[in-house]
Formats: C-alpha cells, structure tokens, sequence
C-alpha cells in the first residue's frame, strides 16, 4: 500500500469532505465556472468564498460566470514545470464577468497569444485526489480555436 504525501500534492483538496466549497469543483468538472455570490449584500467574490468579505455573511449562493473571458495578462513557463503538464505551459490572468481568473491556457501557440484575446473555459482534471475522486482546474483555451 502506498502512502499519500499530501505535502507534494500541487491541487487542492476539492471534494465536499474537505472543503465547503466542492460545489465549484463539482460545477467545473461539469463545464461550469461558477462563483459565490453573497446572500446578505450580493456582492460576487472570485475566488468563491464561504463567507463575505464585504459584510461577514456565511450565506451566498451559487452563481455562473460566463464561459468565454478576454486574456488580461500571461506569461509562457518552458523549464521547471508541475509534475504532470507538458511545456511551454501558458499561465495567464482572463477577466470572466468582471473577475480576473488566474489559469493555464491549453490547446494555445505561446507565439500567438495576446493581451485582449477572446477565450473560452476548458477545464483540464488533473490527479485524482487520495481517494480517488476526479479533480479539475480552471482552464481556457484560444475562443477561435
Ligand atoms: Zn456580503
């Protein structure tokens, strides 16, 4: 049997018995990116968050954000990657419904992404978690493509 090293583990833990929050992941792994929206003073937070920061309110609600955003800024990895992703590897910030999300482009040349350029949400999984359950991140992907 072999021992779960949580300490090199590079993603987060998403399902419901470790955090609140799982709906996202759930939600993501769907093809749904989604966000709270609190239910005291309405102001959506990215990333979602289980209380608000506005107004101290435990309460929200699931919303959708729009799956096509605009790239803000990026920048292109060609050494040093994370276990499990071929490079170059693109990290970009994509503004989606007001939020600036930061994520990887997939599926993109690195010589021709651009500040401003329309993209579209495609979750990636990555490594099941400890037991097994699929595991997602948020990922976009050039809109034209
Ligand atoms: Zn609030």
């Amino acid at each position: 049997m072999s021992t779960y090293f949580r300490a090199t583990d590079p993603f987060p833990l998403e399902s419901a018995e470790h955090t609140k929050l799982s709906a996202f992941w759930d939600r993501l792994g769907e093809g749904r990116l989604s966000t709270t929206e609190c239910a005291g003073c309405g102001r959506a937070a990215w990333p979602p968050r289980g209380f608000c920061a506005e107004c101290g309110s435990d309460q929200y609600r699931w919303v959708d954000l729009p799956d096509t955003g605009t790239v803000h800024a990026f920048t292109v990895q060609e050494a040093g990657l994370p276990a499990g992703f071929a490079g170059p590897l693109i990290f970009a910030i994509v503004t989606v419904g007001g939020h600036r999300i930061f994520c990887v482009l997939v599926d993109a040349d690195p010589t021709r992404v651009s500040v401003g350029q329309r993209v579209r949400l495609s979750p990636i999984r990555v490594a099941d978690d400890p037991k097994g359950n699929a595991r997602w991140l948020p990922a976009f992907t050039p809109a034209d493509a």
